[in-house]
């Protein structure tokens, strides 16, 4: 998201004439956008902004800048904690960039930080970062779900949905300068709805719509929440064949009482039927998650219970995360942080632990398939090999041979890795 994001601040700063730079020593601004998703986010970039102290000293005229999420949260307080940082600007604020990145020139800091409850973006062009073969369209902002340990709904202010013509418009011209890929993005990618001139949109509408601009063009998605995931949207990702076959539902634990306290809006029996209707309607979908170990107050049992989730589902990725205490959200305010450290340490490591084992063994058992691959580039492991993604989001290593980015081809798998499937091309 924070990427999508940038494609739209480089786009709304290239029309006031400013050019993009990847070396920090030619900038006149260094302008950093940021998570405030948990605490190691946020230190990360106090660490960067420590690195950036002598390149200011340096040169006194350079200016730097706070974006995103962890500029929304702390807002001026950054201004006086980092003495480095000239202005803080918030995800909903950036059309204010340009006036205010004329206003710091003097020497004087400046902050924008109001959230918006219509701002979506949908007339800026994204300037894209990585010109190539898959890039991301923002499809809605915000989120109001306010999971109770969840910083999301406080940063990135309530859910609004971006006009439908307007994503199809930016999918259909991507497709059109060579992009094959495209992933539509939100926090609650289930709940978009958005009332046009002449109809209603839902998910499942805008997926269909998307999903027809051409059979060469694959279409992806995050996140979806497990109490909005519908029927309907799986039968639309069945009805087209570059619709891909993968959903991130992230469960956040295996226990119903975490759940409760996590403000889901859903029971593992919920969630567990929602896997079952994606097993029946897509039987070839590959299913990934996101979790956290050590929220307030979990036990060994509702740790063990995430632990049976992880087995009867059998993901085949995760993305696993200790408990990060954030301040101000429900959690910080009336639940107690009380999983010792250590204990929030063994139980992640015994969820990558037993991840690892699944995706294993999920990743084994595609040994003989074959799968039809969009080529991506060249393998990080050796020039003499490319890399691609099948339709489940797996990533597929084989024989460079004639093959190019943007190509579509047919690989049968012949091993793995817990992460990667190595495979040979068939023509
Ligand atoms: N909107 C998405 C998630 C966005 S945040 C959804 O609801 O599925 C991405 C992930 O970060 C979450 O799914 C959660 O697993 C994790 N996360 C969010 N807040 C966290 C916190 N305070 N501590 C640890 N992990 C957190
Ligand atoms: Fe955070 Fe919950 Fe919204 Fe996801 S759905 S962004 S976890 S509040």
């Amino acid at each position: 998201m924070n990427f999508a994001d940038t494609e739209v601040v480089m786009s709304l700063l290239q029309q006031e004439g400013y050019d993009i730079t990847t070396e920090a020593e030619e900038a006149d601004y260094i302008l950093i956008n940021t998570c405030a998703i948990r605490e190691g986010a946020e230190q990360r970039i106090r660490r960067r902004l420590d690195m950036l102290r002598s390149e200011r000293r340096r040169r006194p005229t350079l200016r730097i800048g706070i974006l995103g999420c962890m500029a929304e949260r702390l807002k001026d307080q950054l201004l006086t904690e980092e003495e480095v940082v000239s202005f803080v600007v918030g995800p909903d604020a950036y059309r204010q960039l340009p006036s205010i990145m004329k206003q710091v020139v003097s020497g004087s800091k400046a902050a924008a930080t109001e959230l918006s409850t219509e701002e979506t973006y949908a007339d800026i062009e994204p300037v894209r970062l990585n010109a190539g073969i898959s890039a991301y369209i923002s499809i809605m902002r915000g989120c109001q779900n306010f999971c109770t340990y969840c910083v999301v709904p406080y940063t990135r202010g309530r859910e609004r949905s971006r006009d439908a013509q307007t994503i199809i418009g930016e999918a259909r011209s991507l497709f059109e300068q060579g992009y094959r890929e495209v992933t539509l993005l939100g926090q609650n990618v289930n709940s978009y709805h958005f009332e046009g001139a002449e109809r209603t949109w839902t998910f499942a509408d805008l997926m269909d719509s998307v999903a027809q601009i051409s059979p060469l063009l694959r279409v992806r998605f995050a996140t979806s929440h497990p109490k909005d995931l519908s029927d309907e949207l799986l039968y639309v990702m069945r009805k087209h064949n570059n619709i891909c076959k993968c959903i991130h539902l992230p469960v956040q634990s295996g226990s119903a009482h975490m759940l409760k306290q996590m403000n889901r809006k859903y029971t593992p029996e919920w969630y567990l039927d929602r896997i079952a209707a994606i097993r029946r309607i897509l039987p070839e979908c590959s299913i990934t998650t996101d979790v956290i170990a050590g929220f307030c107050g979990e036990t060994e049992e509702d740790h063990q219970e995430t632990l049976r989730m992880f087995r009867t589902v059998r993901y085949d990725y995760a993305y696993m995360f200790k408990y990060s205490m954030r301040p101000n959200t429900y959690a910080a305010r009336f639940l107690t942080d009380d999983v010792p450290d250590d204990i929030k340490t063994r139980r992640l490591e015994e969820i990558i632990a037993l991840q690892g084992e699944i995706a294993l063994e999920n990743n084994r058992a595609e040994i003989g398939r074959t799968y039809e691959v969009l080529v991506e580039g060249v393998s990080h492991r050796s020039p003499k090999q490319l890399f691609g993604r099948n339709s489940q989001n797996k990533v597929v290593v084989f024989e460079r041979r004639n093959f190019n980015p943007g190509q579509y081809i047919h690989v049968k798998i012949t091993d793995c890795t817990s992460a990667t499937l190595m495979g040979e091309p068939v023509e």
